[in-house]
């Protein structure tokens, strides 16, 4: 089997009004995504979504698709897709960063291969490793204290045991978590998620007062990258630290981990550039035993198919006990698949389906497309 064409697809699909996100990294009211297709001799065709944002990774669905024809495309054309490691590995030498369009094209491989084969992605991943039904944690923007507090209320009603709260973003974050915390009850898990907003000194005076009102985990204190401050939280609190933004590659991964950054590492495959490099970061954390949740960019329904995939299949992430964000196709205002994820209140199923188990509609596609 041969690769004959490569395709990519910029959308826009705007966020439901009650569902706009804001963090430390603004605001997100609708997101510009690349939907990518790859066509084989064979006649199976593969699809994957590269979620771009540039304040996350620098991407954007034009410098994606930029990247993805003059570079990364020719490499695959000719190839044969089912060398999925080998063809990841090419497009790393070829190319560094640009995580979510190499994502989008390994995600598109692994939905061929599947095909070919008949099997789902996380059987090809090594088989499930838990529930094929997985729970998820609600992720709350840094809204308006009473805001936050009335949305949190709805989620826990419509069946969320854990909610994550942006912070970081101003100076409420106090009143936020205490709003939401008033407002859900003691039984209901809370976590943060900081994105980086805090320096050291920062987030060593803030945490002592969350943590007071039952915060059972710190997402990204500090900024990217500064793994000495990540330590120094981690080191002065009881509850677990987790990576994010500083855990895009194995590298990243294995530096926190050496240095006991982190309890926890937050992995997917987009931001770590696929899904093989989310399962190496995994498996890097367990021989750690650090245990791996999972993040989001805020996806379609393509990644995360794919996110969900990862889940079922690496038995290092962990998220019973710590519930990841796969909700992304609930944030927006209309699916661009046939066959929606399925997603009851914090309940996702990993499709069923050979591949991804997702087909585009590519009618919807082209109503969403834009122009640069
Ligand atoms: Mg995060």
């Amino acid at each position: 089997m041969k690769i004959t064409h490569v395709e990519t697809y910029p959308v826009r699909v705007p966020l439901k009004p009650v569902r706009q996100m804001r963090s430390r990294l603004g605001q997100h009211r609708v997101s510009e995504f690349l939907l990518v297709r790859i066509g084989t001799d064979r006649g199976i065709e593969g699809v994957g979504e590269a979620t771009t944002t540039p304040n996350w990774s620098g991407e954007t669905c034009w410098t994606a698709q930029a990247i993805i024809r003059h570079v990364l495309a020719p490499l695959l054309l000719g190839q044969d897709p089912r060398q999925v490691e080998s063809l990841a590995a090419r497009m790393d030498r070829a190319c560094v960063g640009n995580p979510f369009a190499k994502a989008a094209l390994e995600m598109a491989l692994w939905d061929i291969v599947g095909q070919a084969e008949q099997k789902p992605v996380y059987q090809l991943l090594g088989g499930p490793a838990r529930e094929k039904t997985f729970r998820c944690r609600f992720s709350l923007g840094a809204y308006e204290p009473d805001r936050a507090a009335e949305v949190a209320a709805e989620r826990v009603a419509a069946g969320f045991d854990t909610i994550k709260i942006k912070v970081g973003a101003d100076s409420l974050d106090l009143e936020r978590v205490r709003a939401v915390r008033e407002a859900v009850g003691p039984q209901v898990t809370l976590t943060v998620d900081a994105n980086g907003g805090w320096e050291l000194e920062q987030a060593l005076a803030q945490l002592p007062a969350l943590l007071d009102l039952g915060v059972a985990l710190v997402e990204q204190p500090t900024p990217r990258g500064d793994d000495y401050a990540l330590r120094a939280v981690q080191q002065a609190i009881p509850v677990p630290v987790m990576a994010d933004e500083g855990c895009f590659t194995l590298t990243d991964a294995r530096r926190l981990l050496r240095g006991e950054c982190c309890r926890l590492l937050c992995v997917y495959p987009g931001k770590n550039a696929g899904l093989l490099s989310a399962c190496a970061i995994a498996t890097a954390a367990q021989e750690h035993q650090v245990p791996c949740s999972v993040g989001s960019n805020l996806e379609l329904d393509v990644a995360t198919a794919a996110m969900a995939h990862l889940v079922v299949a690496h038995p290092n992430l962990q998220v019973e006990q710590y519930p990841g964000d796969v909700l992304g196709p609930e944030y927006h205002e209309f699916p661009v698949v046939e066959n929606p994820v399925r997603i009851e209140g914090p309940c996702v199923t990993v499709p069923e389906g050979p591949g991804l188990g997702v087909q585009v509609d590519w009618a919807r596609v082209q109503q969403a497309a834009i122009e640069p």
